[in-house]
């Protein structure tokens, strides 16, 4: 068994990656060691705020760290909320805010699509990275549907599944997601080493 440590604060992330990557990988989180870390996320990629975070976390623990980040790009908003998802509402990680800003950014908006992008950084404590990335398409709903998932889940209508990841079971989200896309590839990133 593999032990990862994901650099995250965010249980869901968490809860999908042990889903996704099963039982080969032994996922910790930062609760589960212990480790109380505030990293600033002040890249203005995806990639960048991976990396800020997969290598604070391993450099900090001396273990191999995965991070995630992640977020919603909507076309009609220009590429918005994208990095600034989780904050978008104004208060870091409020997904009621969220979700609230972004039905009212869409008010009257005919052109709802959107997709979800995810960018994986793998850091080991020898500095080697290893980086994946997954998109996910769809379109944004009118109202929250499904109480399934977490973030914009409720508001984000599958192309893949047909229905909104607020409704879909999370083994169905996991294999269409971006974040299943994009820890799909890395998983076969490591299978080739
Ligand atoms: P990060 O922790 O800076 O990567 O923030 C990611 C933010 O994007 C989250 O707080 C959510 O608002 C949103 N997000 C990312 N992935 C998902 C997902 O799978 N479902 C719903 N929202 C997501």
């Amino acid at each position: 068994m593999i032990e990862i440590i994901a650099a995250t604060g965010n249980a869901n992330k968490v809860k999908e990656f042990k889903e996704i990557l099963g039982p080969e990988y032994d996922i910790k989180s930062l609760k589960d060691i212990g480790l109380a870390i505030d990293v600033v996320e002040d890249a203005d990629t995806f990639y960048g705020n991976a990396l800020i975070k997969a290598k604070a976390i391993s450099e900090a623990t001396g273990k191999i760290a995965l991070a995630d980040d992640s977020g919603l790009i909507v076309d009609a908003l220009g590429g918005a909320p994208g990095v600034y998802s989780a904050r978008y509402g104004g208060e870091d990680g409020n997904d009621i805010l969220n979700r609230a800003k972004l039905l009212k950014e869409m008010e009257g908006v005919e052109n709802r699509s959107a997709r979800f992008h995810a960018s994986i950084v793998l850091y080991y404590p020898d500095g080697k990275i290893i980086h994946t990335e997954g998109n996910t398409e769809g379109r944004i709903l009118f109202e929250e549907t499904g109480n399934n998932g977490f973030g914009y889940d409720c508001l984000f209508y599958s192309l893949d599944l047909e229905e909104s990841f607020g409704t879909a079971d999370s083994q169905a989200k996991n294999a269409v997601s971006h974040r299943g896309r994009a820890l799909e590839a890395l998983v076969k990133k490591l299978n080739q080493r």
